[in-house]
This record gives C-alpha cells, sequence and structure tokens, in this order.
C-alpha cells in the first residue's frame, strides 16, 4: 500500500470512529453496506467494460466475423468459406482472396451482430486478425475493422493469427489452466509453444519446411484429390491401412520440437512414379501418410508437455479437426497422464471467436496499464496505426503479446 492510500484510509477510519461516537453503532452497519454497494458497482462497472468484443479474420480464405463476451462466451461466429472460389485452381489465389472478402465483409459483419442479438451500439472493442496471412486479404479486414472502430470510438486491437488459433481454446467449457502446452498445426504453421499465460506465448519449436497441413494439401493435390486436401484425406484413409505402407516420420529421432514434412511429401511422389498405375491403392497412401503425420505431431506434442512438466496439452488449428490425430493424441495423453484441450473442428479452423477471444485479453490488458493518457486525454480511443505484418510474421514464431 502507498503512503497517500494509507493516510487516505486512516483519515476514513477515523472519520467513522468519529460519527459512530456520536450517532452509535448502528450506523457503522450503514456506512459498512454503503461502501460494500459502492464496491461492488464499480467491480461490476470495471468487469463490463471491454466485454463484447467484434472479431474480425480475413488472413486467408475465409471471410469471418464473430461476437462474443468476456473473452470465453460466443454470441455468434459467422464463416465464409471461400472454397468454391478457389477449388478450380487447386489453391489458394491471394488476388480472388482479396477481391471475396472485399464482397462479404460486410454482410458477415451483419450477420455476426444479428445472430448474436447485439447492435453496434453494444460493441466494447474491435478485434481484427493483423498477421500473418496474405496481405491483401488482411488489408480487407484490417481497413474495415478500423472504420468500424473509429466511426463508433471503439477500442481497436491487431491479433496475431497464430495467437487467435491457441486463444480458441479459451472458448471451451472447460479450458486448460495456466501454464499448458499448444501444438498449433495449420495450413500454414505447425508450432509447439509454451503457455505460461492468456498472452504469454514462448516459442518451443516450429517447421522447419512445409506445415502439417500444408502438406495435406499438396499430397491430396498429387493424388488428384482437390483442394482442401485434409479434410478429403482424413474421410479417404478411413477405407485404407494405415500400416500398408510406411512412410518417412522426419525429426522423430530428434530431441529438439522442430518439424519438417516436405520429406514426407516427396516420398508420397515417388511412391507414386515407382507404383504400376492399376495397383494403387489410393485409401492406403493416404492412410499411410496421415498416420505418418500423425505419429510425428502426437509424439512431439507429448514429449513437449512432458518437457515442460504441463499436465494439459492443447491441439489447435485446422488440422487439429482431423478424427484420426485427436482420437491418437487423446490415447497417447491419457496413457501419460495429461488432460488434452481440443477446440470442436468449428473452431480449429480459420474463425473470428478466436481472434475476440486473443483481442478481449489484450484489451483488458491496455485497459489495465499505466499508460500515461494521451495528448488528447482520450486514452482509449482507436488505435490506426496497426500494421498488415505482424511483427511475427515472417518467422512463423510466437512471441509474448505487448
Ligand atoms: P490457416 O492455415 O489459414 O490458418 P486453418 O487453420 O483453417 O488455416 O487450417 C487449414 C488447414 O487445415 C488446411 O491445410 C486443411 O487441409 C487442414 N485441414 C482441415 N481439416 C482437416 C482434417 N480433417 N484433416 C487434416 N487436415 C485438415
Ligand atoms: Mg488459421
Amino acid at each position: 500500500m502507498e503512503k497517500a492510500d494509507v493516510a487516505f484510509c486512516t483519515l476514513i477510519f477515523q472519520a467513522v470512529e468519529h460519527i459512530s461516537n456520536i450517532l452509535g453503532p448502528l450506523l457503522i452497519v450503514e456506512f459498512i453496506l454503503f461502501f460494500l454497494f459502492i464496491g461492488l458497482t464499480l467491480e461490476k462497472a470495471f468487469m463490463s467494460t471491454h466485454r463484447i468484443i467484434l472479431g474480425i479474420e480475413t488472413s486467408c480464405d475465409e471471410t469471418a466475423a464473430a461476437v462474443t463476451s468476456g473473452g470465453h462466451t460466443i454470441l455468434s461466429s459467422v464463416v465464409w468459406s471461400q472454397v468454391a472460389t478457389h477449388h478450380p485452381y487447386g489453391g489458394v489465389v491471394p488476388e480472388l482472396a482479396s477481391r471475396k472478402h472485399m464482397e462479404k465483409i460486410v454482410p458477415v459483419v451483419e450477420k455476426a451482430l444479428a445472430d448474436s442479438g447485439t447492435d453496434s451500439n453494444s460493441i466494447d472493442g474491435v478485434a481484427v486478425t493483423c498477421g500473418p496471412g496474405l496481405v491483401g486479404a488482411l488489408l480487407v479486414g484490417l481497413s474495415f475493422a478500423k472504420a468500424f472502430a473509429y466511426a463508433r470510438g471503439l477500442p481497436l486491437t491487431g491479433v496475431n493469427h497464430l495467437h487467435g488459433h491457441i486463444a480458441a481454446v479459451y472458448l471451451e467449457p472447460d479450458p486448460p489452466p495456466f501454464p499448458f502446452v499448444a501444438l498449433l498445426t495449420s495450413g500454414g504453421h505447425t508450432n509447439l509453444c509454451y503457455v505460461a499465460g492468456p498472452m504469454k506465448f514462448e516459442h518451443m519449436g516450429q517447421t522447419r519446411d512445409d506445415a502439417a497441413g500444408e502438406a495435406f494439401d499438396k499430397v491430396a493435390k498429387i493424388l488428384g484429390l482437390g483442394y482442401p486436401g485434409g479434410m478429403v484425406i482424413d474421410q479417404l484413409s478411413q477405407q485404407g491401412d494405415p500400416d500398408r505402407i510406411r512412410f518417412p516420420r522426419a525429426f522423430l529421432d530428434k530431441t529438439g520440437f522442430d518439424f519438417s514434412f516436405s520429406g514426407l511429401k516427396t516420398a508420397v511422389a515417388r511412391y507414386i512414379q515407382g507404383e504400376k498405375e492399376g495397383t494403387l491403392r489410393i485409401p492406403d497412401i493416404a492412410a499411410g501418410f496421415q498416420e505418418a503425420v500423425v505419429d510425428v505431431l502426437v509424439q512431439k506434442g507429448i514429449s513437449a508437455a512432458k518437457a515442460k512438466s504441463c499436465q494439459h496439452l492443447a491441439l489447435v488449428g485446422g488440422v487439429a479437426s482431423n478424427r484420426r490425430l485427436r482420437e491418437r493424441i487423446k490415447e497417447s495423453a491419457q496413457e501419460a497422464g495429461i488432460a488434452v484441450h481440443m477446440p470442436g473442428p468449428e473452431l480449429c479452423t480459420d474463425n473470428a471467436a478466436m481472434i475476440a477471444a486473443m483481442g478481449y485479453h489484450q484489451l483488458r490488458k491496455r485497459k489495465n496499464s499505466s499508460q500515461p493518457e494521451s495528448a488528447a486525454g482520450e486514452r482509449w480511443r482507436t488505435v490506426l496505426d496497426l500494421d498488415a505484418y505482424s511483427k511475427t510474421s515472417h518467422s512463423g514464431r510466437l512471441g509474448v503479446v505487448r
């Protein structure tokens, strides 16, 4: 307690004592109740600030908006997928992605607001993905979010897409307690990270080349299964034998937590070239490939949790919706005495609820910080100088939010 606080408390105490001598003990009870009431009201007002967050996500090929409350409850979540647009090209075409985001951002946000049962006047803050991602696609979400926040005088925060993926577990009914280890596996990233607090991320390892989801997509293309490949390989593998073809498991023998999936993709391509066309059993190839990815992810994830003596492991990102991966990691975690937390598939792939969940913590931190007021005296005014690129986008590493 600071000197001024002690002096203030002493003054209050002396005043109460003085009044009680004059008016008797009944009044003391009334005074206590009065101060209790004031305290609770202030606490409630504090907690309600920045509770309702509008999240916006346009980093790749999903236009998404969501409204969350308190950083843990989803009031609405709308995801408009561009799969049909990019399907004929066998992958995401960045220019087309930007144009589709521009077309869809307004109706998607309007639907998210309508579904949430709130109107734009109830929003306390705006959170938007600021990277990593396709620059043109990010710019659409960022520009919209800046305009929305500026027009309403709301605070705005830029969220690192990878932090957003991890924050998807904060939306679960039973989120992991801190600290936990997160295995983030998506189309653009494969990372292992120690999460010490809602905004404290410590990098443990990452892929040296292709991400796991990228490998799924490329192998699906090699097998002529179309785009996006993860879901198709997942389904097709159910008809295949995962043990008939053994593909390489890169880096499994290494003690570190880095990954490599590009050799596995090449191994599948070589296998196909070496086989006679009539003898190819695509479901077996798909199942064998999937098993190799799953083996590496499960073993690295569990050993990362053990290395950090963590009893909780979170599995997040688009690939975390893979049926076989979910099954295998659950089994292995149980054997190791580790609790595994996996958001539902709709929260694993790109969405805006996870961005709002992360944004909630960032805005609260800003609100609680002892930053001096700006020259204009408007401490929580919209920040309009967000970069399209995140500071971490080039290395793909996860750092502490500042
Ligand atoms: P981004 O990489 O843009 O963050 P997502 O987090 O939405 O995107 O992840 C998309 C990736 O997840 C794609 O590579 C896709 O193939 C992969 N994926 C989606 N569902 C599955 C699945 N059931 N099994 C394996 N991979 C999947
Ligand atoms: Mg993603």
